[in-house]
């Protein structure tokens, strides 16, 4: 596996597969890697002549100090992790590199997914992720670049930047990997104290009763429900539970039938925040 700090470095690279008309795979990532991210490799090895995989902690996206003080850095592991999967380059700049001396985000207007649920709680988080993908997509130029469903928000976002920028690469969407219990696997999980970490499944089993009692109850009964579980529990506090048009991410208080919804939500288990969803039948 070959490792990039540098962007002329591996342009150059990126260059010379694309001069053999070979097709390049991107996962963008913030390391701390897990069996989430490797399935989003995989499904990229299978269809792409080589797979690029980017790590790097944006400070732009976090609005939270703490959070990104504190964020897991595990490179050796995520190396080993990389070449157990066969990843063919890894990409790992320092702020500088991206940044320069100017760490600020662009401003985007994401016709409104923006200002839904993350967005609402996470000041500028979606103008980083904004700012940060633009500018790996730049200087990789894949041709299709994988995201995981578990940000859900962030993949519509995504989808939305390239067709507003119109970029020549293709957004591919994953599905969310779990451990056994059902908890959406993150790098934040390791920060997780044992009394939350065996209270976090919780939040899954939640949305898969949500799921269910969608199939028979209108949406704000639905959550009304979710948040009195969540009242209910112990330690674990709820910031938000919605549930949204897939496609505008406006919460909806009625199903439409021809529509596609989703759950989403935000749980804060002590001072780590876990998020997910899941997909809803009509
Ligand atoms: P992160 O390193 O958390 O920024 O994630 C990098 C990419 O991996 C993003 O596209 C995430 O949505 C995706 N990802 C993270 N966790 C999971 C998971 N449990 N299942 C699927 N994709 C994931």
């Amino acid at each position: 596996m070959q490792v990039f700090t540098k962007k002329s470095l591996l342009k150059e690279y990126i260059s010379q597969i694309k001069e053999q008309s070979k097709s390049v795979g991107f996962v963008p990532t913030m390391g701390a890697l897990h069996q989430g991210h490797l399935s989003l490799i995989k499904k990229a090895k299978k269809k792409n002549d080589i797979v690029v995989v980017s790590i790097f902690v944006n400070p732009t996206q976090f609005d939270n100090k703490e959070d990104l003080d504190k964020y897991p850095i595990t490179l050796e592991n995520d190396k080993k992790l990389l070449e157990s999967v066969d990843c063919d380059a890894v990409f790992i700049p320092s702020v500088k590199e991206i940044y320069d001396k100017n760490i600020v985000s662009e401003k985007f207007d994401f016709d409104g997914l923006e200002h839904q649920m993350e967005g609402k709680f996470r000041d500028g988080h979606f103008d980083g992720v904004g700012t940060i993908v633009k500018a790996l997509l730049e200087i990789v130029m894949p041709t299709k670049a994988y995201f995981g469903e578990k940000d859900f928000q962030q993949l519509q976002i995504i989808k939305k930047l390239v067709e507003k920028h119109q970029l020549n690469v293709t957004i591919k969407g994953c599905p969310i990997f779990r451990e056994e219990d059902g908890l959406a696997m993150s790098s934040r999980n390791t920060r997780l104290t044992n009394e939350y970490r065996k209270a976090a499944p919780f939040i899954h089993k939640t949305l898969k009763k949500a799921k269910k009692k969608f199939g028979i109850k209108d949406a704000d009964k639905v959550t009304e429900w979710v948040e009195n579980q969540f009242k209910k529990h112990p330690i674990l506090e709820l910031e938000y539970f919605t549930i949204a048009n897939e496609k505008t991410l406006e919460t909806i208080t009625s199903k439409k039938n021809k529509e596609k919804h989703r759950a989403f939500i935000a749980v804060f288990a002590g001072e780590i925040r876990l998020i997910d969803n899941i997909q809803l039948k009509n």
